[in-house]
């Protein structure tokens, strides 16, 4: 029944989960504020020719993922593998270039790759991301690292370990790949077919492809670190330094060359348990090689489905900062009616409110507001109607608290402002 079926990796996110998203999204924002970055929206397609050119058409995205198809006009479209290729064309179609610079964003998006479907790795599946135009020098290169870094121990992954590399600039790395080559060349013929075909187009590729085969081969390669020129190891030492400085430990990996064509100098993975959960780096000539004056720009990508995996993995609990404050039970017919003008005033007042809908007894609604986890519920009856007083009780503990009809919004002012009062003593601690 394909009707009732997503196509292969495609994940729903339901309406019980929703909550864990919306927290790291929060979360995401609140950083991205901290760091002085504003969100970008892109659309969900381009045109396929902006990812040949801005991911590079030999890299695994171009060559084996991208979800490339002709619309009724015969364009080819593509559902976007990543973002920061979408961001570019932006920056140069709105001229943000023009704006005061550096330009500091950052997005939440949906990407889309043809990929075998295995744990953490999606057709479908979502990235938080943020780049910066217009700056070359080495802070932006910590401070974007530092941005991944502060998000991700914000929401509680205290595991992460930060790999840095540089991979210097295309000078440094005209060099380098002639060496590659001279290393590969005996080995040519072992390599698998998509890296036959990289050894004379960007033999660097080899040492980011995922078949057992190659990366074996590519074990003892020369390390490019030792290759780059005078100005890329200076900024790759300063930027060691900021991140000293900052008291963000990292380790130095020559293994990250990075899955997409358009970096320089820096290229960082964050990584946690056995996943990389943020990968990024300077571009400098992105901008330029996709039709722009010469930009340096630098950012990151990272995938919200590992991060929510691992946080999992770890037993990290997550908020849900959008449950029911209360739900009231209405006790028979005439309750019915005070009871839903209750509930609408409360809601009207900023309460998260709920009450019966199914026309059930007392029992079953005390159940269903359990599972759907009211803090606080009330049984309104003809009793209550007729005193105007009626008791709220406290789901975890169980303890009641005795009010009258028209007190209910007041009782949780007076929660709320007891709730901020702990927080300002530190009690929340
Ligand atoms: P990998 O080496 O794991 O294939 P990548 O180098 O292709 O990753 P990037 O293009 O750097 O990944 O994307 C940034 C982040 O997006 C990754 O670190 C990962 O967290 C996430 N990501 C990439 N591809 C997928 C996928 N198919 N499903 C889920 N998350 C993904
Ligand atoms: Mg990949």
């Amino acid at each position: 029944m394909l009707i009732t079926k997503a196509p292969k990796g495609t994940e729903d996110l339901l309406p019980a989960e929703s909550y864990k998203w919306q927290y790291l999204e929060k979360n995401f924002k609140t950083v991205c504020d901290n760091f002085g970055y504003k969100e970008i929206r892109m659309p969900t397609f381009e045109h396929t020719e902006l990812f040949e050119r801005g991911v590079g058409d030999t890299t695994d995205v171009v060559e084996k993922q991208m979800y490339t198809f002709n619309d009724k006009a015969n364009r080819s479209i593509t559902l976007r593998p990543e973002g920061t290729a979408s961001v570019v064309r932006s920056f140069l179609q709105n001229s943000l270039y023009a704006q005061p610079l550096p330009a500091k964003m950052f997005y939440n998006i949906s990407c889309f790759r043809y990929e075998n479907k295995q744990k953490g790795r999606l057709r479908e599946f979502h990235q938080f991301g943020a780049e910066v135009f217009g700056a070359a020098g080495a802070t932006v290169d910590s401070e974007i690292i530092s941005l991944a870094v502060t998000f991700l121990q914000r929401v509680g992954l205290n595991d992460l370990t930060v790999h840095i590399n540089s991979i210097g600039c295309p000078e440094c790395r005209k060099k380098y790949n002639e060496v590659l080559r001279d290393f590969f060349r005996p080995k040519l013929n072992e390599l698998c077919d998509t890296c036959k075909g990289r050894f004379e187009r960007n033999p660097l590729r080899i040492l980011d492809c995922k078949s057992p085969e190659c990366q074996k081969l590519g074990e003892d390669a020369p390390r490019l670190l030792d290759y780059i020129c005078d100005d890329c190891r200076s900024h790759f030492d300063e930027v060691k330094r900021n991140l000293d400085n900052m008291g963000i430990a990292y380790e130095i990996d020559n293994g990250i060359v990075r899955g997409l064509d358009y970096y320089t100098k820096t290229v960082f993975e964050i990584i946690s348990g056995e996943f990389t959960v943020c990968g990024g780096g300077r571009y400098d000539r992105l901008v330029e090689e996709l039709g722009g004056d010469s930009m340096p720009a630098m950012g990151f990508g990272m995938g919200i489905e590992r991060l929510l995996i691992r946080l999992e993995e770890m037993g990290i609990k997550l908020p849900n900062g959008n449950g029911l404050d209360i739900y009231i039970v209405p006790l028979g017919e005439s309750a019915v009616p005070v009871v839903h003008e209750l509930v609408y005033d409360l809601r009207k007042a900023g309460l998260n409110a709920d009450t019966d809908h199914m026309g059930r007894g007392l029992k079953p609604q005390m159940k269903y507001a359990d599972k759907i986890g009211a803090a606080y519920t009330m049984v309104i009856g003809d009793n209550e109607i007729e005193q105007n007083r009626g008791e709220i009780k406290n789901m975890q503990t169980g303890e009641q608290t005795e009010l009258e009809l028209s007190e209910v919004l007041d009782f949780f002012k007076e929660l709320k402002r007891s709730v901020i009062a702990d927080f300002l003593k530190g009690d929340n601690k």
